[in-house]
Parts: C-alpha cells; sequence; structure tokens
C-alpha cells in the first residue's frame, strides 16, 4: 500500500519511519532541500547558527521518550549536554544579599532548593511547597504513554493508570498556579521579581515551568550536541536506510480529492502522484486551507482557523552572530534587562533580551571563536510577512535597524564584540514561514491555552475525507519535537488500525 507523505519534518520522517517498519511503501515530499522543518540549523561562514534544540525531552537512558526516539535513531550516537543553570535572569529592582542582581535557575532541583533557602531563609515554606510538586512528578514517566501498550488487558492498563492518581491529584491542586501567584507568596522581594521574570515576564501557568524543571534534574532534557540539523540528519538516514523515499525541492501545491476520498498530490510542474493514503505533516493552515481548499472542514476547524479556541504560538526574532572571540566565561543563555526598552519595528517592545552563547558546543565554530543568538518573541508576524512579500526594502531596513541596536546591546554586556563579529544572519518570522510553511511563522504550533491537558484541537483525520491523515506539532498545543514524533508514531499507528495491520516496532540499528 502507497503512501504520499506532505513534510520531512520531524513529525513527517518519524510517521515514515513506522510505516516503513510496518509494510507500507511511503514517499516523502519535502519544499525545502533538507530534512527537518523547524528542526533545523544553518551554516554561514565558519560558523554554524542552531534554531531549535535548546532542549529534547527524553535525552535520558530509560524514560519513555527515550524509548521513542530510539526507536527512530540511534541514540547512542547522540552526546547530549545537560546544563547547571537552565536561564540567569537579570534583575532591574533587586539585589541578593551577595548585591547580585541576577537569579540563577538551576537545574539541579536540590541545588535549587538550598539557593532559594540561602537567599530568602524566611519563604522556607513556600520554597518547599514549590520544589515539592516537582519530587513528585519524578516519580513518573510523564507523559504516559499508555496508548503504547496495547497486549494488556484493560484491567491492567487501569491499574498502571492508577499509579498516575498522586500525580492527577497534585495536578488539579497546582493547575490554576501560575508564575505571578507563586512570586506573591514569597516576603523576599529579589525572589518575587525572579519568579515574575521566569518567562520572559509573562505570567503562565505553573506546569510550563516545573514539568521541564523535573525533567531537567532528571538529566532528562538535553541538548544534541552538532545541533538540531545533526539531530534531523539522523532520523532521515534511517528512513532512507528502512526503504523510504525522500524528494527535497518539491513543494506540494494541491492534494487530488475525488468524491471525498484522497487520491495523491500535485507538485511542481503540475506532476500528480498517486496513492492509496494521503500523510500531511505539513502546516495544519496550509493543508486545510491551501492544499485541500477548506473543503473539508467543520465549525470547530474554522473557529480555529479564526483563532476563537486558540492563539497561534509566537514567532521569534533570531539574531546570529559569528564572533571570532572566545566566550568560554560567560552564561549560556542569559534574560538581560534592558534599561530602555526596545521598541521593534513591528510594534513590540521588549524590557529584556535572550542571549544563547553556544559555548558548549564546540562544532559550531572554530576553535577560540563563538555562535551567539539573540532571540525576541514576536506575535507580530504579520508585519515581517507582510514586508518581506510586499515592500522588501521596507523588510531589510527593519531588519538592519534591530540588528544594529542589539550589536551595541551585545557589546555592552559582552564586551569588545563589535569588531569580532564575523558574521551575522538575521532570521524573522518571514524566514520560519518560508522555510517552513508554518502559518504566521510559529514554533511550535498552537500556544497552550489556560487548560493544559485540553484535547487536541487538530485530529488526524478532516471530516468528509477518507484516505487522509494529518500530524504534526498543530495537533497538540505546545507543540515542541516530543509532540512532532508522538504524533507521527500515533498517526501511523492509526493507519496500522485502519488497515489491519498489528503495529509493530523494528529494532533497526
Ligand atoms: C526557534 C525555535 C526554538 C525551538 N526550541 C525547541 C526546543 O528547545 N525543544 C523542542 O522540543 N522544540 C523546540 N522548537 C519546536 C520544534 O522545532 C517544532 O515544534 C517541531 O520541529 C515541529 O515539527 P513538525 O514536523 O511537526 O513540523 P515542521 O518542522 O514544521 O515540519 C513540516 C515540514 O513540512 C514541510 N512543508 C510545509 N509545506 C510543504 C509543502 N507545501 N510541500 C512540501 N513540504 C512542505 C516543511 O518544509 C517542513 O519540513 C523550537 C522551534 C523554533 C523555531
Amino acid at each position: 500500500m502507497k503512501i504520499n507523505i506532505i513534510g520531512g519534518g520531524v513529525s513527517g520522517l518519524s510517521a515514515g519511519i513506522y510505516l516503513q517498519m510496518n509494510g507500507f511503501e511511503t514517499e516523502i515530499f519535502e519544499k525545502h532541500s533538507i530534512p527537518g522543518g523547524l528542526c533545523t540549523s544553518w551554516k554561514k561562514g565558519e560558523y554554524t547558527f542552531d534554531s531549535c534544540a535548546h532542549w529534547i525531552l527524553g535525552s535520558d537512558v530509560g524514560s519513555s521518550f527515550y524509548k521513542i526516539w530510539n526507536e527512530i535513531l540511534d541514540m547512542k550516537k547522540i552526546e547530549f549536554h545537560n546544563h547547571e543553570v537552565r536561564v540567569e535572569v537579570g534583575l532591574k529592582n533587586n539585589v541578593n544579599k551577595y548585591g547580585e542582581k541576577v537569579f540563577y535557575l538551576y537545574t539541579n532541583l536540590t541545588r535549587l532548593e538550598e539557593y532559594l533557602i540561602d537567599l530568602a531563609p524566611e519563604d522556607t515554606k513556600a520554597i518547599r511547597e514549590f520544589i515539592k510538586p516537582m519530587r513528585v512528578m519524578q516519580k513518573f514517566d510523564l507523559p504516559p504513554i499508555l496508548d503504547d501498550l496495547p497486549f494488556f488487558p484493560s484491567m491492567i492498563r487501569g491499574i498502571k493508570m492508577m499509579r498516575y492518581l498522586e500525580f492527577l491529584i497534585l495536578f488539579m491542586k497546582i493547575k490554576y498556579y501560575t508564575n505571578y501567584t507563586y512570586a506573591k507568596k514569597f516576603k523576599n522581594a529579589f525572589l518575587r521579581e525572579s519568579f515574575e521574570l521566569l518567562y520572559d515576564g509573562e505570567e503562565v501557568n505553573m506546569m510550563v515551568l516545573t514539568l521541564p524543571l523535573s525533567v531537567f534534574d532528571k538529566k532528562s532534557a538535553g541538548y544534541p550536541i552538532g545541533g538540531s540539523m545533526k539531530f534531523a540528519k539522523k532520523i532521515e538516514q534511517n528512513y532512507i536506510r528502512l526503504g523510504g523515499k525522500i524528494n527535497y525541492n518539491t513543494p506540494v501545491k494541491k492534494i487530488i480529492t475525488e468524491n471525498g476520498i484522497a487520491k495523491g498530490i500535485v507538485v511542481r510542474n503540475n506532476v500528480e502522484h498517486y496513492s492509496d493514503i494521503t500523510l500531511s505533516a505539513a502546516d495544519w493552515h496550509y493543508t486545510v486551507f491551501d492544499a485541500l481548499e477548506g473543503k473539508y472542514v467543520n465549525q470547530d476547524i474554522i473557529d480555529l482557523r479564526d483563532m476563537k479556541k486558540l492563539e497561534v504560538y509566537n514567532s521569534v526574532m533570531q539574531f546570529s552572530f559569528g564572533i571570532g572571540k572566545d566566550l568560554s566565561n560567560q552564561p549560556h543563555f542569559s534574560r538581560i534587562p534592558l534599561d530602555v526598552p526596545l521598541v521593534s519595528p513591528d510594534g513590540s517592545t521588549y524590557e529584556r533580551f535572550e542571549v544563547h552563547i553556544y559555548n558548549y558546543d564546540s562544532t559550531l565554530a572554530p576553535a577560540g571563536k563563538t555562535a551567539v543568538t539573540v532571540s525576541f518573541n514576536t506575535s507580530k508576524t504579520d508585519f515581517w510577512i507582510d514586508a518581506r512579500k510586499n515592500n522588501r526594502p521596507l523588510y531589510r531596513a527593519a531588519k538592519v535597524e534591530l540588528t544594529n541596536k542589539i550589536i551595541d546591546l551585545l557589546d555592552a554586556k559582552l564586551g569588545g564584540i563589535r569588531d569580532k563579529t564575523e558574521v551575522i544572519d538575521v532570521a524573522t518570522p518571514a524566514t520560519f514561514q518560508r522555510y517552513t510553511g508554518n502559518w504566521k511563522g510559529s514554533t511550535q504550533g498552537w500556544m497552550p491555552g489556560k487548560n493544559l491537558v485540553a484535547k487536541s484541537p487538530v485530529g488526524f483525520r478532516l471530516p468528509g475525507l477518507k484516505n487522509f491523515f494529518y500530524s504534526s506539532h498543530w495537533n497538540q498545543p505546545g507543540g515542541g519535537l516530543p509532540i512532532a514524533v508522538k504524533t507521527g508514531r500515533s498517526v501511523a499507528k492509526e493507519i496500522c488500525k485502519e488497515n489491519g495491520v498489528q503495529f509493530k516496532v523494528i529494532k533497526n540499528h
């Protein structure tokens, strides 16, 4: 049975791998010249700039996500780096008892707890209340992957579910807490300001902060040395080894349908490729409203398009610099307050800027030199996409204006980098949209709503369309690499089920 897959990002590649393992003949059509989609890095001069894999859930042997990654690439071949400090947050208003204006978010929970209590012994009770839920989370392999246990009778699955009861009770208790409500619990002003700034000044659900911290402590969310492209290429090589075929530089224009059945795709020069099943692992909006011309929708889908249910995840302005200087003494990731807010040409105002210094990955720059990125989230993505399309001089001028400001900021922060800057690269929401097709340049699909366990708004199927499936980070608010790989796996299982094939995983490395 032949399956055409649109998109060679992590979701499309993983779906392709599992389908090849289960006897289907698959062919991926990818618009870019490389695999990985948003999971990418690129070379400029002597430098490699990374854009994605700051942390990959499942980098430790034994966790359920490690097992999944290991099914689609040889995880032993990837070296992961685990940071001691997740981020250094610069404060504006408060100093701690050591005269420092920097808050260290340690990844080791014991160290973090000791650090917090040392800074604010008066808040010991609140600090312990902050740490305790993460210790509870650590007892569980989160998220539970129960659908992977088809051979267990339902009673045993029920008992396994019961194990998660403690987690569910905890979740119900803290599900409405945010970093702001937590900050209010502290008497210590330094801790209060630190907690308010933990997520770039935004108010977010505590789970968004505590779940990653609980896995960082277990060294289960490392950075893959070599960067995102090396990681994606390993998955692509495995797909090809399993007999999969991948066509690069082949954007899919349309999905061919007849009487409510997907029949194939149309690519460049109006070449048609027919198949028994079509699986789109490309952008959700493009798939539903362009490739399928909005013919297979219901009110829920229309509401999603009109953003009545969820918002699109922010895009990113990423400024990458190749600096001919050893910056090994600098923090790898810091958030620095600005004396004067930075106003972007897109209308966003920033009170802080984020710097990633890749001094822990020697493969990204020659010895004695360093790849550095500065990034800003933006929701004003239409400005960049429209300007690039309709007013290229404005687009270029806006990039130059911001780049110059950022070089000034970096020079002030790192000292003497202006003359050492050998390479500059700027990626805007228009860049992310152009290279990967993601709607509005979204970096992770949908923004998670208030209810973190909300049912997925985008399903594996579309109403009224047979022989068609969909998978990508748009399937689950929050997105990210774990969702991409998991949706690829789950959609392959769904296809197996529909075609009477017992899903299996072949160990092939
Ligand atoms: C700056 C940044 C930082 C991030 N940090 C992290 C992180 O630290 N940890 C984490 O887990 N995740 C992170 N993410 C998110 C993660 O990269 C994505 O959620 C994930 O890679 C999405 O994978 P996907 O396969 O679902 O979609 P995509 O990567 O978007 O793949 C879709 C593929 O379809 C192709 N395509 C689109 N349209 C067509 C067409 N018409 N024809 C043919 N092909 C088409 C695209 O070119 C692309 O290759 C980050 C993303 C960004 C941009």
